[in-house]
């Protein structure tokens, strides 16, 4: 099997995460990482327009090139890891493919689907294989809700919640400029938005979405969006970074069921109707008046499970880009989930412009 080395033009945050994640294996969050399966991929270089991020490069012992050219011009290097950005992707992305490396890039691929499609273009052109980190469709939280969703474990699925909720603003420079590519549906849309149509089948109708702007007037800090697939199934997408109090990661409605994940940690519970018939209702009395409706659930009518938590590998990205370069495999990402992805991130934004739904598929 063939061995790759791959260079990393933006080692920023993200840049120097593919790093350690490749040459290293880490304990990412609550997850320790065995890159075992990657052994025949090394980080061997970066190009980053910040000293102290060339700086790092040369700590951690690969080769701090000294501009883009110097790093593309270089024979040893067979992929190129695009981690700057949004609004430079498609220039760098295209510019790697067309020195005859195989790209990686990280999401959201481009800043529109016009930009996506030249970088696709450009691809098919050069011959070389592009992928884009979709990185959160290994997230486990995501993983269990799918399962939970395709097994029916809650009988019919009806409605899905996702959220991610901070209170920190918009953090960054370049994220909170439109001209960089910032704002949320770019940033954390791109990844539940995904989510949704790897889990959903069918077409998405309809998009209804709204944009919030609490603390940067120039693009989206939050976005609610309200997907509606073929198959009846509604979608509630959600960012909110001006949230000190945060709502459940998941919150997924069945005929016969609730699931609910906390946070990325994956703590949650599901609570399941064991017999619909017992009118089991105690009236709730408060000061103002009286509930039959909304009374809790005696216990004997419901049962309260674990998560079935399925665990993840995010190495099968790297894993599969290789096999995929080697003729092996198809890509996991393909391009065609990306430009259906970033098309719908139009149809929100287009959605939240005109105040009403829009058609999407
Ligand atoms: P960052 O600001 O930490 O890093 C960006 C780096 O790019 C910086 O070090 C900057 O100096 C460098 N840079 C800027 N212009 C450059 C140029 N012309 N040439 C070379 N280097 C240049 O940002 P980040 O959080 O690492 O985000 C980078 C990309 O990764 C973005 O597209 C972002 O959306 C993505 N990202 C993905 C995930 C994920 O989970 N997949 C998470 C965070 C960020």
């Amino acid at each position: 099997m063939k061995n790759y080395k791959m260079a990393i033009i933006g080692l920023g945050g993200m840049g120097n995460w593919h790093r350690e994640l490749v040459n290293e294996g880490a304990r990412f969050g609550n997850k320790e990482i065995n890159n075992n399966r990657l052994k025949r991929l090394k980080v061997c270089g970066s190009f980053d327009i910040a000293e102290n991020r060339q700086e790092l490069a040369r700590k951690h012992g690969i080769t701090a090139y000294k501009s883009r050219k110097e790093l593309l011009e270089d024979p040893d290097i067979d992929i190129v890891l695009i981690a700057v950005p949004n609004d430079l992707h498609k220039p760098f992305v295209i510019e790697a493919l067309e020195a005859g490396k195989h790209v990686v890039c990280e999401k959201p691929a481009a800043m529109n689907s016009k930009e996506l499609q030249k970088m696709i273009n450009a691809s098919v052109k050069a011959g070389k294989v592009f992928a884009v980190h979709q990185n959160r469709r290994w997230d486990e939280d995501y993983l269990t809700v799918k399962k939970i969703y395709e097994e029916q474990l809650l009988g019919e699925i009806h409605r899905i919640e996702s959220r991610v909720h901070g209170s920190r603003g918009i953090p960054g420079d370049w994220r909170c400029k439109k001209e960089h590519g910032g704002g949320m549906v770019l940033d954390w849309g791109v990844h539940i938005l995904d989510q949704a149509l790897q889990m959903i089948p069918g077409r998405v109708l309809k998009v209804y979405a709204t944009l919030s702007h609490i603390t940067n007037k120039s693009v989206d800090d939050g976005f609610y969006a309200e997907l509606t697939f073929e198959n009846g199934t509604v979608f509630l997408a959600e960012v909110g970074t001006s949230n000190f109090i945060n709502l459940p990661r998941w919150y997924v409605l069945g005929h016969n069921g609730t699931a609910m994940i906390e946070d990325f940690s994956g703590k949650g519970k599901v609570i399941r109707i064991m017999d619909y018939s017992k009118n089991d209702a105690v009236p709730v009395r408060t000061a103002a008046g009286l509930t039959k409706t909304m009374a809790p659930r005696t216990e004997e009518t419901i049962k309260e499970d674990a998560l079935p938590v399925v665990e993840s590998d995010i190495c099968d990205f790297y894993e599969n880009f290789m096999e995929v370069i080697d003729g092996k495999e198809k890509l996991m990402v393909s391009s065609d989930s990306v430009m259906r992805n970033m098309k719908l991130m139009e149809a929100v934004l287009r959605s939240a412009k005109k105040g009403k739904p829009v058609k999407f598929e």
